[in-house]
């Protein structure tokens, strides 16, 4: 039967994966507050920490693009709304204001996409290598 992580199991085992990923404690402090082994903190640390954290980090990662795109989007509305009514209006001033904004905000899209695709093409280098 393989060897359980104390770690993993302890009870206390969200507040330890706390103070690893903040590194507010050593290991040596963690393992004494807890009565477990260093070796154990470290193995955990080492061995079961990091999956986590990629995993949070790819959400992280997800949730912050989902609102990046929800509010450029957002702000491309408002551009187009405006550009519309400078366009009933006559007011061409209105207009070069509206279409300046509403390319910048594409550039900034665009940027987006493009680091995108990098880091998609750099993962699947990572994952050929
Ligand atoms: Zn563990």
């Amino acid at each position: 039967m393989p060897r359980r992580c104390t770690v993993c199991d302890h009870p206390d085992r969200l507040a330890i994966d706390r103070s690893l990923v903040e590194r507010r404690s050593t290991f040596r402090e963690i393992a004494a507050a807890r009565d477990l082994s260093e070796s154990a903190v470290h193995r955990h640390a080492s061995e079961h920490v990091p999956a986590q954290l990629t995993r949070a980090d790819d959400a992280r990662v997800a949730v912050t693009a989902n609102l990046l795109l929800r509010l450029l989007t957002r702000l491309y509305a408002c551009a187009d709304a405006i550009l519309a009514r400078a366009e009933t209006a006559g007011d061409d001033k209105l207009a070069l204001g509206a279409i300046r904004e509403s390319g910048r905000l594409l550039a900034i899209g665009l940027r987006a996409v493009e680091v995108d695709e990098i880091e998609r093409r750099l993962s699947a280098l990572e994952e050929e290598s």
